[in-house]
């Protein structure tokens, strides 16, 4: 049996599984990360956390691609809207995520659609594909946030070929190397992994067994049910009492050591791996996918460089009072925010994991 391979445990509904969490034999507190926002909604609104023995806590972590995207992302798209005569499409994740602070225009995409912008919702890539081509005379800007998952049919729509009118304007991360910071530093207090079943599906889960085995963590890939998160806990837990650090494989039909090896190529072909800025968390070596210069024609970046450096914004920045960092990191729940639905809510979010709905604040405000 090789890693990534080992078999469902034999937990075979929820009742069960969580008698087996139960039974383990902990003899401390465990802190499972998880890495995903979809995972996360469905922890939070299943109530899985308060299902869990006193002795196991489910961690959010940096899974929502928006709540990290950096406020001079946020600012450039802004500009292009106010400077040019352009449409801006972005994913409903984006729309509401604001600027740290009042820098005298728009302070959100939303706000700026409000004000007559021409910014579109688009439920996935191929749709920008599509208004550009109905529209060939405007420039159509798409501003996307996320993960794998996303680089991959971005990827795939790049080497086809855009249509002349379109660009990518591109917040794309790869978190490995931002959890081997987060577990190399002296306050590391994550003990288990739970990771995301569609990353990995492009991925594979060969980068992860190399984490899980160099620091020593147990961790589990998992899909988006209730059961199947609850059979990844049990695994990690599980490898936790045993002694053991390995990837166990709750997403198999999907998820293989190796990923999607045609996914993974055309990613690498597109785009390359650069220092990121995570909003609350900074800089990060090798996190930030960046278009190859042989697609600079579809870089929005390139084709109107004119505002990154307008928006002078520390590395990591947030505004003034939010407590997302500390959230994202698993260090503080939504609830220790004082501005929590006081002065932070959905409908005027003043922090980033506000502001998508994958975001831990917004997601806690339901519960
Ligand atoms: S409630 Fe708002 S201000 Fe507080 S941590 Fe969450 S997003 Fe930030």
């Amino acid at each position: 049996m090789t890693p990534g391979e080992y078999p469902v445990t034999s937990t075979s509904n929820v009742r069960d599984s969580l008698a087996a969490i139960e039974a383990l034999p902990l003899a401390r507190s465990v802190r499972i990360f998880n890495l995903c926002g979809d995972q996360e909604r469905v922890i939070v609104l299943s109530g899985m956390r308060r299902a869990m023995p006193r002795k196991v806590e489910l961690v959010s972590g940096p899974g929502c691609a928006a709540s990290i995207c950096p406020e001079a992302d946020v600012y450039q798209a802004l500009r292009l809207t106010e400077c040019h005569p352009l449409t801006l499409l972005v994913g409903e994740n984006l729309l509401r995520l604001p600027l740290n602070r009042d820098v005298g225009g728009r302070r959100s995409l939303l706000d700026a659609q409000q004000h007559g912008a021409d910014v579109r919702v688009v439920s996935a890539p191929v749709q920008a594909v599509m208004v550009a081509r109905a529209e060939p005379e405007r420039d159509v800007v798409f501003f996307v946030a996320g993960f794998e998952s996303l680089l991959a049919p971005l990827a795939g729509m790049v080497l086809e070929g855009l249509p002349d009118n379109l660009s990518i304007l591109l917040c794309g991360r790869r978190v490995e190397p931002l959890v081997e910071q987060v577990l190399n530093g002296e306050a590391a207090d994550i003990d288990a992994l739970l990771l995301p079943g569609n990353r990995c599906a492009v991925t594979g889960t060969q980068g992860w067994e190399r984490v899980s085995a160099d620091y020593r963590r147990p961790a589990a890939v998992a899909g988006y049910t209730y059961s199947n998160i609850l059979s990844a806990v049990h695994a990690v837990l599980q490898q936790h009492c045993n002694g053991e650090a390995r990837v166990d494989n709750f997403y198999r039909g999907l998820v293989r050591p190796d990923g999607n090896p045609l996914a993974r190529d055309q990613i690498d072909r597109v785009f390359e791996l650069v220092s990121g800025d995570w909003r609350g968390l900074g800089e990060v070596q090798g996190t930030a996918f960046r278009m190859r210069r042989t697609y600079d024609v579809f870089n929005a970046d390139r084709r109107f460089p004119d505002y990154r450096g307008e928006l002078i914004s520390e590395a990591g920045g947030m505004p003034d009072g939010c407590e997302c960092a500390a959230v994202a990191l698993g260090r503080k729940l939504p609830l220790d925010c004082p501005l929590f639905l006081v002065r932070c809510t959905p409908q005027q979010p003043y922090g980033p994991c506000m502001a998508s709905d994958d975001g831990a604040c917004y997601l806690q405000r339901a519960v």
